[in-house]
């Protein structure tokens, strides 16, 4: 039984049957929810809540946006599946809509962040095979030391983290891991001739908001160019104006040769993700070799033209780079000598607590949670801060003073 001295008979009810219930696969703080509403969420006894941690960046236009929701239930009433078996209205608008907003001449849509992300990875083999020429089985994808690209067991082959690896083997091969933030070890691993991709987070998201250092994007893509090797970056988290751009990888003018996105794609209403590529890349693929029964369905392709309209109508990546970098500024004068580090751009943002307590950050975020704001530690000491993008200046100030209570009760 989880039990928290301060959970009500009702919120020790839901988590009651969940713990029974359900797989023990995630460690969520005990609170048990029931709305949301812009940046608010409310639990099971209606105390509201900050959301500060966005459904990990699902949410960037906040909780169930009027405009998004509006199209989800029009839709939901017309057509919701048809297969790609046949053709769909929305599938088609949705093809046009997204290849022009991004400029990329095809997308194939998929559900969730891991599919798009095999999707993408799929695609690099493919036309390392058809159009670099590599030999058959040989192709070599680098990656970066502390990634999250999901779950699959493919994806956690090349992950190098315990918990996510460990006891799931045999691996897949194909893939080299080098130090996120580091152009030589680039340099080096590109002179391989079966190199095919370099996959990237822009900023490392679940690693804690690490940020690498300005021109290792563009020096990277470079790299890539030189060496006929496709560069791959996976803006699920950072993308959708959640740094302060529509994609991190606008801070460098790079185009990757494969974009992946997903989460806020839907904001926050349906699992959708979508690879972009070009022709030369994207139509290696035919027909048979990849896909999805849900994949480009028309409720999802409706609903994510309306999540993108939103992210362009509200401005939501200047607000982004706006309040982010107020956010930081606030976080900064507190002056606490448990916060070692604040760090991020746009609204995505962490902070390194430096307290002797191992439980430390868990333990904030529980006070945070008392006194109604949400946020969840990632890797021990780090906490995001990720609100979703419509946040203003004054909620920004509420935030930081319960930031700043919470920090003087727990320490
Ligand atoms: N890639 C990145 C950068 C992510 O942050 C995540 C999820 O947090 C994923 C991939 C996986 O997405 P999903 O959980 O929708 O499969």
């Amino acid at each position: 039984m989880i039990s928290t001295s301060s959970s009500s008979p009702k919120t020790q009810y839901f988590l009651d049957l969940e713990d029974r219930f359900g797989a023990h696969n995630y460690h969520p703080l005990p609170v048990v929810l029931n709305r949301g509403e812009g940046v608010f969420l409310w639990d099971v006894d209606g105390k509201r809540y900050f959301d500060f941690l966005s459904a990990y960046s699902a949410v960037n236009q906040g909780h169930c946006h009027p405009a998004i929701v509006a199209e989800l239930i029009e839709q939901a009433k017309k057509l919701t599946l048809t297969s790609r078996a046949f053709h769909s209205e929305g599938l088609g608008e949705f093809t046009a809509f997204i290849t022009d907003y991004f400029g990329y001449e095809k997308v194939l849509p998929m559900n969730t962040g891991v599919e798009a992300v095999e999707t993408a990875l799929k695609l690099a083999r493919k036309w390392a095979y058809d159009v670099k020429g590599i030999n058959h089985d040989k192709a070599k994808i680098i990656v970066c030391a502390n990634n999250f690209h999901g779950r699959t067991l493919n994806v956690i082959s090349f992950s190098t983290d315990p918990t996510a690896k460990n006891n799931f083997g045999p691996y897949m091969p194909g893939y080299e891991v080098i130090e996120f933030n580091n152009i030589p070890a680039l340099q080096k691993a590109l002179q391989d001739k079966n190199v095919a991709a370099f996959l990237v987070e822009p900023i490392q998201g679940e690693a804690g908001v690490v940020v690498p250092n300005s021109g290792y994007l563009s020096e990277a893509y470079s790299l890539c160019k030189e060496a006929n090797v496709l560069f791959i970056a996976d803006e699920i988290q950072t993308g959708l104006a959640r740094t302060g751009k529509m994609l991190a990888c606008d801070f460098e003018d790079v185009r990757p040769d494969i974009l992946i996105l997903g989460k806020a794609l839907s904001g926050g209403t349906l699992p959708v993700s979508a690879v972009l590529a070009d022709d030369k890349i994207m139509l290696t693929i035919k027909p048979g070799e990849h896909g999805s029964t849900y994949g480009g369905n028309p409720l999802s392709c409706r609903v994510s033209i309306a999540a993108l309209k939103v992210l362009k109508e509200e401005k939501l990546a200047e607000n982004a780079q706006i309040q982010g970098e107020y956010l930081r500024k606030k976080l900064q004068d507190l002056n606490n000598p448990h916060i070692a580090e604040i760090r991020g751009k746009g609204l995505l943002n962490a902070i390194v607590i430096d307290h002797p307590k191992p439980d430390a950050a868990w333990d904030l975020c529980v006070q945070l949670k008392e006194n109604g704001l949400l946020a969840k530690p990632t890797h021990g000491d780090k906490i995001r801060f990720a609100p979703p993008l419509i946040i203003s200046k004054e909620q920004i100030d509420d935030c930081v003073n319960i930031i700043s209570q919470s920090l003087s009760e727990v320490y």
